[in-house]
């Protein structure tokens, strides 16, 4: 489907392709934006998509233009292909969100650090936010974190595809510091136990939350 991720992925026409640039969080700027419109313009991009990753698609550009597409963009590849972090989304938390009861921003940006920095098994996506009413999707994400005023909450496992599932909760009322150290500490669980490419959603059930909380001693 795709020649790389820079090469674009093929769209149905079977002649153009989408691709990708960087966004983290679906943080955007008015730089951001400029370039992305004044590419646009001038390649003729008929379709500008926000995704369900919180990014931006630019869909339907010729191969020959792919090149100076992303020459002019001047912005890093942002659809990681294969077994590793694809990304972590976030709810705007207590930047923009009077319920927030928690950063999620901030939380969010040291995981796409942490786990951006790991050589995981399998795709892995991460949701965060900042309050129980879990806007950022955590619990239908392979890792979700939510903030409480007690701290964070930690899931795993859990999937919003085909094979829909509800993650299990791996520790409650953690600071920012306990609760990274934990993802920390189970992402290395998981590199060492997973099958090849065994996404978290069949991994958690597989092994058991109870075994894996016995595992990380918790
Ligand atoms: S999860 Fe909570 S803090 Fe985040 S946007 Fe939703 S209501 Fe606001």
């Amino acid at each position: 489907m795709t020649d790389t991720a820079r090469g674009g992925i093929l769209q149905r026409d079977k002649e153009t392709y989408a691709i990708v640039p960087k966004v983290s969080m679906g943080l955007l700027t008015p730089e951001y934006l400029e370039g992305i419109a004044k590419t646009a313009r001038k390649y003729n991009i008929p379709v500008i998509k926000i995704t369900s990753a919180q990014r931006i698609a630019l869909v339907g550009i010729k191969k020959e233009d792919i090149e100076n597409v992303w020459h002019d963009l001047n912005m890093e590849v942002g659809y990681p292909v294969g077994a590793c972090l694809h990304y972590v989304q976030s709810c705007p938390g207590t930047e923009a969100c009077r319920l927030a009861q928690n950063n999620s921003l901030t939380m969010a940006q040291k995981l796409d650090e942490l786990l951006g920095n790991m050589d995981l098994p399998a795709k892995t996506k991460v949701g965060v936010s900042g309050c129980p009413l879990n806007c950022g999707e955590g619990f239908v994400r392979d890792i979700g974190l939510f903030g409480k005023k007690t701290g964070w909450t930690v899931i795993i496992g859990g999937n919003s595809g085909l094979n829909a599932r509800v993650g299990d909760v791996l520790a409650e009322n953690l600071s920012e510091e306990e609760a990274l150290n934990l993802v920390k500490k189970f992402a290395e669980f998981y590199i060492a136990n997973a099958k090849n490419r065994e996404r978290l959603y069949r991994f958690v059930p597989r092994i058991g939350i109870a075994e894996i909380k016995r595992e990380l001693n918790l």
